[in-house]
């Protein structure tokens, strides 16, 4: 998890962060930080919570210069301290450097106990700090061949950007795991996690940074190079499932769309129902239940009234204020509810505690039945890619069969869509995803 964004030759790069930021919250809320670089020198500014409690108009207009990065933070590896927020900002043998991370480096463990065996002292907890030391101590004679030598050390799941005196550089992992894109405006390029983030700021869509692919923008141009021989694409999938936002485009489609045909798709395999309408929890679901409802005909009604104010409730590290937040956060519609057989989907069952509440406040309301259809396949695989699923034995998937998961979360029926038919609708005829908290198939270990 977490949001990256970076932009360069544009007098308002910080005000542009800060934008790009709030469309990217989605992806992390635990922190999040600017730094800016410019005639002044680098400016630097991070805080604990959302982008609007952590900056203001002072803050942002002393973050000057034409180039800037950005981040918000979810976090999967480190804890959820100051110390730890992003953009890291460190002092190299090539200058001063700041970095923005979204991934799970897997090596992080060895390659730090290395580093620090020979010297390397370490000022936050996270893996995102490690590539600014495997530059430092390259012996190459500059900063992109020290940096392109630091990331073939990596394995895992990376998408970077760093700015330096008057570039911004972005890399991906040879896997392409997590998002990365460019826009453009004029002379001025940006790099974002999701393309909501390009939209909000009026850049243009150009691409995307390429698995293995190091991008360097800097006066009006670009040049991108490979450092490493790329793997095939093993996009997330999770990505289109849950964590992208709606009106992002991943693949040519919206991420709505792509939920929109999965969505027919779950109607087609679940076959003819007595179901009086179908509906899904708010937000991801909601496009998942149209198209399931353009399928097979059920009419689609709004069960839940989402509260907007209230926290995303997975992104909060403990148990306990999630299940809070959870309560706090979805508000049964009585009268489209009661007496009525419903269809309701969700993208994914993870622990299945999310899943109990709803169906019991369905009940609670008046629901006569309540089938309940998930919109991605049993996760039965912990993600070691930075996508925050629990240990495999917390898994419910992996404690109970069907029959017992139904029955746990309290639903007259549940059924999950087929791994084939989620990929037909996510792709664009590739199957170059990373399935592995479907299937176990880990691309890299
Ligand atoms: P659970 O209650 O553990 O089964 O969690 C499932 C709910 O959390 C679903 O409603 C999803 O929308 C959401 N969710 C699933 N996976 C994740 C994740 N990795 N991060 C954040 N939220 C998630």
């Amino acid at each position: 998890m977490c949001g990256i964004f970076g932009v360069t030759d544009n007098k308002d790069s910080s005000f542009l962060t800060y934008i790009a930021l709030y469309s990217l919250q989605h992806r992390g809320q635990e922190s999040c930080g600017i730094v800016s670089w410019g005639k002044k020198g680098f400016k630097y500014y991070n805080g604990m919570g959302l982008v609007q409690e952590v900056f203001n108009r002072d803050l942002i207009s002393n973050l000057s210069g034409d180039f800037a990065i950005g981040h918000v933070r979810y976090s999967t590896t480190g804890s959820s301290t100051i110390s730890n927020a992003q953009p890291l900002f460190l002092n190299t043998r090539f200058g001063e450097v700041a970095v923005a991370h979204n991934g799970n480096i897997i090596n992080s463990n060895e390659l730090k106990r290395e580093l620090s065996r020979t010297g390397s002292i370490f000022q936050t907890t996270t893996d995102s700090e490690i590539i600014v030391h495997l530059i430092s101590r390259s012996n190459k004679n500059n900063f992109i061949e020290a940096l392109s030598e630091g990331l073939s050390k990596l394995k895992g799941a990376f998408s970077f950007v760093f700015l330096v005196e008057n570039k911004i550089i972005a890399a991906r992992d040879p896997w392409g795991f997590r998002p990365l894109v460019i826009g453009r405006k004029g002379k001025s390029f940006a790099f974002a996690s999701e393309t909501t983030a390009l939209d909000s700021t009026g850049y243009d869509f150009i691409g995307e940074v390429e698995p293995g692919e190091i991008a360097v923008a800097s006066n009006g141009k670009i040049k991108k190079t490979k450092y490493s021989k790329p793997d095939k694409f093993h996009r997330c999938i999770f990505e289109q499932v849950y964590f992208a936002r709606p009106d992002s485009v991943v693949l040519d489609k919206t991420v709505a769309m792509t939920r929109y045909e999965i969505g027919k798709l779950l109607a087609a395999e679940f076959g003819k129902s007595d179901a009086d309408i179908v509906s899904g929890v708010p937000d991801s679901g909601t496009s998942y239940a149209l198209g399931f409802s353009k399928e097979s005909g059920i009419n689609y009604m709004p069960v839940f009234m989402k509260n907007h104010y209230a926290p995303r409730s997975f992104l909060q590290p403990q148990q306990s204020l999630r299940e809070f937040i959870a309560d706090l956060k979805l508000a049964p519609i009585k009268d489209f509810i009661k007496g009525k057989k419903i269809i309701l989907i969700d993208d994914s069952l993870v622990r299945g505690t999310t899943s109990r509440k709803i169906v019991g406040k369905l009940k609670k309301a008046g629901a006569k039945k309540v089938y309940l259809l998930i919109a991605s396949p049993p996760i039965r695989g912990s993600c070691f890619y930075g996508i925050d699923t629990p240990t495999k034995k917390e898994l419910i998937a992996n404690r109970m069969n069907l029959e017992e998961i139904r029955d746990f979360i309290g639903a007259d029926k549940l059924y999950y869509i087929s791994l084939k038919s989620l990929v037909k609708a996510c792709g664009n005829g590739d199957k170059n995803f990373c399935t592995a908290c479907f299937d176990r198939d880990y691309p890299i270990l």
